[in-house]
């Protein structure tokens, strides 16, 4: 049996993140990952030629532990504009950062893709956020709450900040807690969403690169926790590790699983439709670096991008990477067959074209638990992330569901993990 100063159950971003700080503190660890790559949630496949995310995602350069656990300059991160071209009744609107893009946002009001009155609502949030500040809820907990009492009026909402923050929370009820939505908005007020150069899973390579050598143990399944003596068993086929304290970075069922006596929390689900496309034939309207969205709920697709146009090394040359996204549960409960019909259906009205329909289908991608749901009351409680002495959650089930919050939640779990080696 072999012992470590602590046993990390997951090599996700808060695994990996928990095991830089426990070495950096000097203790040992081991990372025990059921997967045969590092990242958890955020990876990325090579498809025919194209870098495929598990999961349309975007890494915000704003995120404050991104720095602490990379050099975000290694990644060559290449940004969206910040906005969205937004489909509506009378055909494409576009919505821009009022600060950082000023005269294209003036452009996009007068070109009438939103009421002046709630540009002038959500200008002062922006500004606030990009100063730093937090957004005033007036009383609210839910996003919806907090954009309504704001001023800004239901076509905005319904066109533009839904279907923004349902891709965001993989939600479309804007139900999200008004702390969860404050973060967001403050992230994207004052930073860009990015794609790096080898796909989003170059993030968690380039945390594990930071670890020493030898410490991620990959396809190494736990299959139970056991207290022993003054520490703990976690045993895997074969073997088992022994340790005076253990960090389950593991998603929340996979926790369940370990812990039986936690309580159940909502997730939220996704599918991707990732097409490859001929930009020759691709239509100039979707060649845009820029977030799509359907402000007209008329379809599957939530939020689209063509990926490749952000970051060229997602698609071979002469190629487009196009990813078409589905949060609707309503939609979700379809078949595969069925979601992706009306998704091609929904973007040749998208295009006026039907040239979607031949696009060639890379891959279809469904993630039952993508994001645990974060409406006001689903968060634990503070405190909870210690459920036995000695072991320790971290992880989205604990902390912010994004990658600002499993990274924290990694760093945080090495605090109370020192703690209990302290005690
Ligand atoms: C489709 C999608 C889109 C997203 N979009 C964004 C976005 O744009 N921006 C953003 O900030 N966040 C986004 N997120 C959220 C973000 O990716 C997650 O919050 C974050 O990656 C969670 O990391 P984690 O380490 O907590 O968990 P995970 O990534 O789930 O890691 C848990 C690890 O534990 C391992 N494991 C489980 N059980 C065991 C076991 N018994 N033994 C050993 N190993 C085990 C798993 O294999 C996994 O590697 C998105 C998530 C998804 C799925």
């Amino acid at each position: 049996m072999t012992m470590v100063d602590v046993t990390v159950i997951g090599g996700g971003l808060a695994g990996l993140a928990c095991a830089q700080s426990l070495e950096s503190r000097g203790r040992t660890c081991v990372v025990l990952e059921a997967g045969d790559a590092v990242g958890g949630r955020v990876r990325t496949d090579r498809v025919d030629g194209h870098l495929v995310d598990r999961g349309f995602q975007v890494l915000l350069d704003s995120y404050p532990e991104l720095p602490r656990v990379v050099d975000p300059s290694s990644l060559g991160l290449r940004s969206f504009i910040a906005g969205a071209r937004v489909r509506t009744r009378d055909g494409w609107g576009r919505v821009t950062h009022p600060l950082r893009h000023p005269v294209a946002a003036v452009m996009d009001r007068f070109a009438g893709s939103m009421r002046w009155s709630d540009a002038l609502a959500l200008a002062p949030l922006a500004w606030r956020a990009w100063r730093g500040g937090a957004l005033p809820s007036l009383g609210a907990t839910s996003a919806h709450g907090v954009v309504v009492n704001a001023g800004v009026g239901a076509a905005t909402i319904d066109s533009f900040l839904r279907p923004f923050f349902a891709g965001v929370f993989l939600d479309p009820s804007m139900q999200a807690d008004a702390a969860a939505f404050d973060f967001r908005f403050s992230m994207f007020a004052r930073g860009r969403a990015t794609l790096p150069s080898q796909g989003m899973g170059m993030l968690p390579t380039a945390m594990s690169a930071r670890v020493a050598p030898g410490t991620i143990r990959l396809g190494t399944r736990v299959r139970g926790i056991d207290r022993s003596g003054t520490g703990w068993t976690a045993i895997v086929d074969g073997g088992a590790m022994q340790s005076r304290a253990i960090v389950l970075a593991t998603d929340g069922p996979s926790t369940r699983a370990l812990v039986g006596s936690l309580p159940e929390r909502p997730w939220c689900s996704t599918m991707q439709f990732t097409f490859d496309i001929a930009r020759a034939e691709a239509p100039a309207a979707m060649l845009s670096p820029i977030l799509f969205l359907d402000g007209l709920s008329r379809g599957p697709v939530n939020h689209a991008a063509a990926v490749s146009v952000v970051q060229p090394s997602y698609a071979p040359a002469g190629r487009v990477q196009w990813s078409a996204n589905v949060v609707d549960p309503s939609w979700l409960a379809h078949a595969d067959g069925t979601i992706e019909a009306a998704v091609r259906e929904q973007l040749c009205g998208w295009f006026g074209t039907t040239a979607p329909q031949s696009w060639r289908l890379l891959r279809a991608q469904r993630v039952e638990h993508a994001l645990p749901r974060q409406h006001a009351g689903d968060r634990p409680p503070e405190g909870s992330a210690s459920p036995e002495p000695g072991v320790i959650l971290a992880g989205d089930q604990v902390g912010d569901a994004s990658i600002n919050g499993a990274i924290a939640s990694g760093r945080h779990a090495a605090e109370l993990a020192e703690r209990v080696l302290a005690g």
